[in-house]
């Protein structure tokens, strides 16, 4: 296997699944065992979870809230999909932790680099909740800074399409997938991989990105392998 330690991002909206709101048990169950697949390869597994199944900074000034406060809401939502996930985790027979990039201690650990870094080591699978810990951010910037300070080899993108396409293969059915390209490139070509702010920290930090579909079974171990597609951006 080419990669030791890897982060996964998965959204929050990923999490619905067949409902429309909330966080449906059949994906996490998905999940969890997409994530054992790759434990039982000796693979080191950190996770970053978003939100926005439940809340979105964003939405938030539309309803009339503070943009901050939003954030902040947006952020306890990933705590609570990363505390139903590391129920799933445990359920599938894993050693977890949940981190969190803001203090709750009677819910979580406090984000603590090195002690991160320690839990991967022996086996446990981490995941960073509450994002940065900061508003004005995402959680796929989340998933680019604590993967440079854990110093995971790759990021895995879980998305509903099994890479970058030159156009929405939802929509377009000429589109067709990039099997690798440069971030020079996708920058150039304007491809939304992930928001600027995570985009620039993995190209200036040299931190590959795959961009992979998390939606079919035994995926992400297939990608690992080098044996199902996936976009891979360096
Ligand atoms: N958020 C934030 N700072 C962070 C990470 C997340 O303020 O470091 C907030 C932001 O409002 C965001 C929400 O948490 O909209 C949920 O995260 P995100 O939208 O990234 O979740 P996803 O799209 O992955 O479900």
């Amino acid at each position: 296997m080419e990669y030791k330690r890897i982060l996964l991002k998965v959204s929050g909206e990923s999490l619905i699944g067949d409902g429309n709101y909330g966080i449906d048990p059949k994906r996490l169950q998905h999940f969890a065992n997409e994530i054992k697949q790759a434990r039982e390869q000796g693979l080191e597994v950190a996770i970053v979870i978003g939100g926005g199944n439940i809340y979105r900074g964003v939405q938030a000034e539309a309803a009339g809230i503070d943009r901050v406060q939003g954030d902040y809401m947006g952020m306890l939502a990933t705590v609570i999909n990363g505390m139903a996930l590391q129920s799933a985790l445990e359920d599938a027979g894993m050693y977890t932790r949940l981190m969190s990039g803001i203090n709750m201690e009677q819910v979580c650990e406090p984000f603590i680099r090195r002690r991160a870094i320690r839990h991967l080591e022996k086996g446990r699978v981490v995941i960073f909740g509450a994002g940065t810990g900061n508003p004005y951010f995402t959680t796929d910037s989340t998933a680019a800074l604590r993967a440079i300070e854990i110093q995971a080899d790759v990021v895995f993108k879980g998305t509903r399409v099994d890479g970058v396409y030159t156009a929405d293969p939802e929509k377009d059915p000429t589109a067709t997938r990039y099997s690798e390209l440069s971030f020079q490139e996708a920058y150039e070509k304007g491809l939304n991989i992930m928001d600027m702010t995570a985009f620039t920290l993995c190209m200036e930090n040299k931190l590959p990105i795959i961009v992979f579909n998390l939606n079919e079974k035994g995926s992400l171990l297939r990608v690992l392998k080098g044996e199902a597609a996936g976009t891979l951006i360096r």
